[in-house]
């Protein structure tokens, strides 16, 4: 691999954290020495028992929040602060209820104008062609309350996807989705993906959602989340019915083992610290 797109070098994140019955704030670590490399055009997912820390690492590589030690690069160059190179798709749709769909998505073209070079009315063109993209030309003019989950959520994904951001970076973005919405949107982003060549980075909890999206699985240990294992998926052709190939089941059963030894660790941690403090 070149140079690789994103690279996330021994980054530890901490917060300050008042815990119940210490009146003194306590450093509670919430990711602990990652070391992460996603290429150009990579479509990478990242799964971890919940609370790992996947959501801490996503705002860093947004450059929402800055690591206690360690270092992430874009490109190479360190990661300052968020930037319209990357566009983020939370879990929740954090669309502005004011504006309608398409108005939402004409926001992320006004903050990109100068860079996109785009006029009033080359965004209004460009807003519609996403709409079309993730079937809501229909519904351009509703606002997020007149749209259902499924449909905020496209509208979500259009409004990264119309500022041409080089990474998406996507925080469980599907897991609020009924599963028939979510499967054809993991269809449409990977269609999406195969024809822009973006770097993406899909959070997710769920296992067949990892294995489906990834061409690599990264798994993050139990707090304080590291990386355990990274899974290179392989399947000959990404044509068909991926989830029917015997691979995707032994792929799915290795990851779901790997999560269930975190997972017990984690509830083995929470034990010995209630017995420590009883
Ligand atoms: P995940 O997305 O894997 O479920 P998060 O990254 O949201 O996990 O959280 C990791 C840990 O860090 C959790 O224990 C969470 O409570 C803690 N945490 C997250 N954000 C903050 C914050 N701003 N202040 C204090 N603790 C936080
Ligand atoms: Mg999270």
């Amino acid at each position: 691999m070149g140079l690789p797109k994103i690279s996330i070098r021994g980054v530890t994140k901490t917060f300050n954290v008042r815990d119940a019955g210490l009146g003194r704030p306590s450093e509670f670590t919430a990711v602990s020495d990652i070391d992460l490399d996603v290429a150009a055009g990579e479509f990478l997912t990242l799964v971890g028992p919940s609370g790992c820390g996947k959501s801490t690492l996503l705002d860093l590589v947004a450059g929402l929040s800055e690591p206690a030690s360690g270092e992430i690069l874009l490109d190479g160059k360190p990661i300052t602060g968020p930037g319209l190179d990357r566009g983020i798709v939370f879990q929740q749709y954090a669309l502005f209820p004011w504006r309608t769909a398409r108005g939402n998505i004409e926001f992320g073209l006004e903050a990109a104008a100068g860079r996109l070079g785009l006029g009033r009315k080359e965004r209004r063109a460009r807003a519609a062609e996403f709409l079309d993209l993730v079937g809501l030309a229909a519904f351009a003019d509703r606002y997020p309350h007149e749209l259902s989950g499924g449909m905020r959520q496209r509208v979500a994904i259009a409004r990264s996807l119309a500022f041409d951001p080089e990474v998406l970076l996507m925080d469980e973005p599907f897991a609020a989705l009924d599963a028939q919405t979510r499967e054809s949107l993991q269809e449409e982003l990977l269609a999406i993906w195969q024809r822009t060549g973006k770097t993406v980075i899909f959070i997710t909890h769920g296992i067949d959602e990892a294995v489906y999206l990834g061409q690599r699985v990264a798994i993050m240990t139990s707090r304080p989340g590291r990386i355990k294992e990274i899974v290179p998926i392989d399947f000959p052709s990404r044509e068909g019915d991926l989830r029917a190939d015997p691979r995707f089941g032994e792929y799915r059963h290795h990851i779901w083992s790997a999560l269930r030894d975190e997972v017990a660790a984690a509830q083995a941690h929470e034990r010995e610290a209630v017995t420590s403090h009883a």
